[in-house]
């Protein structure tokens, strides 16, 4: 194994030891191998290349403090691929199997898990396709469950950085009764578009609006919409198409231990100019401050251009402390993986 540089690790592929893989035929899945090639031999009428039956996850092993390596809450990983799973007609990856693909292939390559202090973590990514054969428009009838790993560095070299976000008038991500609440691969390829324009004009990150009426907000393409209240509470939008977000749900928790007031509820647009602080949350960078929304004349400023507010850097602190195992971990979302 060529020598890692974990300081500058991006959020970028690279080849590691192996990927884990399972087969579903017949109704039932196989007993997973690990494979050293990081390609697959899969038939050019493979439903998931044709017609999207494609699920994925994101989540991440921590080597804590002291030395163990602990995966941040993957029950909750598990629980949505199948719920992704039901909405695609796909074979669900039961619990305890996701659970045993995550350790088996972390511990093939623990090698890979950025030491403690270097920021680092080992990104893990679930997929589940539909592998089987068939023109005709209906659930395969072979699958394939695959967990690959890449060690990815400290998002953020000095403090959380704040950006700005674009609300387009030409875009939605997801329709009222669609499949915004699952983690379907084809919201990526829908998003696309939208991101790559915001990001030509100057803009990071978009945040998209309900398609039905355009008046509440929803999340933004890869992350969920937070905010503080002037009151000082968390607000975050409820709504069928919001992908349910782990960082967000851990968030909330967090801020309730902390006496911090939660609000699940509809977040209209008008609303953000009496937010104090704004972020987009996920499992890559945990908390994003937002300290600008742009919508065509509209500009809205929030908070500080050059750091992240009080509440926001208060909560991202305590989900990195509990992450690599510095605050006690209370509600028990830190799993060992044995044996590394
Ligand atoms: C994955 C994802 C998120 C973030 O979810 P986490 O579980 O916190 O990583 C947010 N929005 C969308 C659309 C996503 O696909």
């Amino acid at each position: 194994m060529k020598q890692i540089d974990w300081k500058s690790l991006g959020f970028k592929y690279l080849e590691t030891n192996c990927h884990i893989r399972y087969e579903w035929r017949d109704g039932a899945w196989d007993g997973g191998e690990l494979v050293d090639s990081p390609y697959i031999n899969l038939s050019i009428a493979a439903s998931c290349l044709h017609y999207g039956q494609a699920a994925f996850e994101g989540l991440k092993a921590f080597r804590c403090k002291d030395g163990a390596v602990r995966l941040f809450r993957p029950e909750a990983n598990a629980a949505r691929m199948g719920s992704t799973a039901r909405r695609t007609c796909m074979p669900e990856v039961p619990q305890e199997l996701f659970l045993e693909a995550c350790e088996r292939v972390i511990r093939a390559n623990a090698d890979f898990v950025p030491p403690y202090g270097t920021g680092g973590s080992l990104y893990v990514r679930p997929l589940l396709i539909g592998s089987g054969a068939q023109i005709g428009v209906a659930p395969a009838n072979a699958y394939t469950f695959i967990v690959m790993v890449v060690p990815v560095g400290a998002y953020y070299k000095g403090g959380l950085e704040p950006v700005r976000a674009l609300i387009s008038k030409d875009y939605d991500r997801a329709a009222p009764l669609g499949v915004g609440h699952v983690k379907v691969a084809g919201n990526y390829a829908a998003s696309l578009y939208a991101h790559e324009e915001a990001k030509r004009a100057g803009f990071p990150v978009e945040l998209y609006l309900d398609a039905r009426t355009h008046t509440y907000i929803e999340e933004f393409a890869t992350s969920n919409f937070i905010a503080i209240s002037a009151k000082g509470h968390y607000v975050t939008p409820d709504s069928h198409s919001v992908l349910p977000s782990v960082t967000n749900n851990t968030l909330q928790v967090i801020a309730r231990d902390l006496g911090i007031e939660v609000e699940v509820r509809p977040v209209a647009f008008d609303e953000l100019p009496e937010f104090t602080e704004i972020g987009a949350c996920g499992t890559a960078v945990v908390v994003t401050p937002v300290w600008q929304i742009v919508r065509g004349e509209q500009v809205i400023t929030v908070g500080s251009e050059s750091e992240a507010g009080p509440v926001l850097q208060r909560l991202y602190n305590q989900v990195q402390g509990i992450q690599y195992g510095e605050i006690p971990d209370k509600h028990g979302w830190c799993r060992l993986v044995e044996g590394v």
